[in-house]
């Protein structure tokens, strides 16, 4: 595919083009700074550095890096609400928060500097998948204590975009506003752009006759083939982008338009892969859990926190010009992996092999269950009414393929049952397809 100069264009070139030794040297400067003022005023990391006989001048390089402690959600639920900011709240001129599926949730803070950055990186990200001042950005993300749509929302504003704040829901309004707006960007998760494209197909709204050009997805991991998928149903070129409340919200991390993985803005983040079992760090190239250090917070400062997302990083040199390393796609959560008969599945997985499957339709639900001592997995998946009405013969072999075909990209047994199109519930905002009923 070829690009106009304006969609290559790169929002901060200074920085985002930086050549690694002075990437390097910016970064240990910033995480020396981040680490004297984590220390001396979040009671957290100073008892955890004091367990170890560590103080913050015992890191001397980045290679020193590992001998910080680990951050996790469990700290930021025991210093709940404002135990880990590391100004007083004065200071602090926007408060957000994650919901915790269990427990408490987490409450992280921004300084008027932070919300800046904020802005800067998601500008950054947004430059990055061709947005412009021209563009009309509609933001489908839910508005409130979740960090995605405020961060898209400023980072466009930044741009100097027209910021639609839809918010999200309401699927036939949507569908409207875009028409009669003229939408050019939209922003939600993966899958409500997926029940979107179905509502515009059951309405007989032509997706080309929108002014839609690009999307900007995340939130929630997806696969290469659901965004091939959304590119050919909406006819845009669709972007994913990563962050996470606890480190910052969206802008840690975004595709260019090369779409070869999400450039990690490494002037303000140090990113390692490590181990999940053991801790360890890996090498480059290798394939675990994503750790973050933010390196110019000033409310609610991270020192290597575990962000429990499996991806790997890619160092190699990206055609677009930016030098920051890439990660690739997140396979999920490791608290999305599950374990059945012991063998490690993520659900992204198995959307994958559906997604291949002519017939097919992107809706699917997984159900686990145990009988006596054993795990059985069921994939629910819709079809079309071409397959569903088909003779038992014909509906049989279909089954079949399917179960061969996840039985060798999962290496174990699953279920298939087909059911009617139209009957699986559709999300507005992140999916839930996951029904474990093990009593575990
Ligand atoms: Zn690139």
């Amino acid at each position: 595919m070829r690009f106009s100069e304006e969609q290559m264009r790169i929002w901060d070139p200074l920085n985002e083009c930086m050549e690694r030794e002075e990437l390097t040297m910016l970064q240990f400067t910033r995480l020396r700074d981040t680490l004297n003022r984590a220390y001396r005023n979040v009671p957290c990391y100073q008892n955890k550095f004091h367990s170890l006989g560590l103080v913050p001048e015992d890191v001397k390089s980045l290679s020193d890096l590992p001998l910080i402690p680990f951050t996790t959600k469990e700290d930021l639920r025991l210093n709940y609400p404002y135990g880990m900011f590391a100004v007083p709240l004065r200071e602090v001129v926007r408060i957000h928060s994650s919901s915790g599926t269990t427990g408490k949730p987490t409450v992280v803070g921004y300084t008027r500097h932070d919300l800046n950055t904020w802005s800067e990186l998601v500008a950054r990200f947004m430059t990055a998948a061709g947005v412009t001042e021209d563009d009309i950005v509609h933001i489908a993300f839910g508005y409130g204590l979740f960090t995605g749509a405020f961060g898209l929302h400023y980072g466009a504003e930044r741009i100097g975009a027209s910021v639609i704040p839809m918010s999200s829901g309401n699927t036939d309004k949507q569908i409207m506003i875009m028409q009669d707006y003229r939408s050019t960007a939209v922003v939600c998760t993966p899958s409500y752009a997926m029940t979107m494209a179905d509502r515009m197909e059951k309405l007989g709204i032509d997706p080309a006759s929108l002014a839609l050009k690009v999307g900007l997805f995340g939130a929630e991991p997806w696969s290469e083939e659901m965004r091939r998928e959304i590119e050919q149903r909406l006819g845009i070129i669709a972007t994913d982008n990563y962050g996470l409340s606890e480190v910052m919200g969206p802008g840690i991390a975004g595709e260019c338009l090369h779409r070869c993985g999400m450039h990690i803005f490494e002037d303000h983040f140090i990113a390692e892969i490590i181990d999940p079992e053991t801790g360890e760090v890996l090498p480059p190239g290798a394939t675990g859990e994503l750790v973050l250090t933010s390196i110019t917070k000033e409310a609610f400062p991270m020192l290597r926190y575990r962000t429990r997302d499996i991806t790997r990083l890619d160092f190699t040199p990206c055609a677009c010009g930016r030098t920051h390393v890439r990660m690739k796609k997140t396979m999920g959560r490791s608290d999305d992996m599950l374990i059945i008969k012991g063998v490690n599945v993520f659900p992204t997985q198995i959307e994958e092999v559906l997604f291949q499957v002519e017939g097919c339709e992107p809706h699917y639900q997984l159900v686990i269950e145990r009988e006596g001592t054993m795990d059985t997995l069921e994939v629910q998946v819709e079809v079309n009414e071409a397959i569903f009405f088909d003779e038992m013969k014909k509906q049989r072999a279909f089954v079949d393929l399917l179960e061969k075909r996840l039985f060798s990209a999962l290496g174990v047994g699953a279920k298939v049952k087909l059911v009617e199109p139209s009957s699986m519930p559709r999300h507005e905002g992140k999916a839930k397809r996951v029904i474990d009923r093990r009593h575990l």
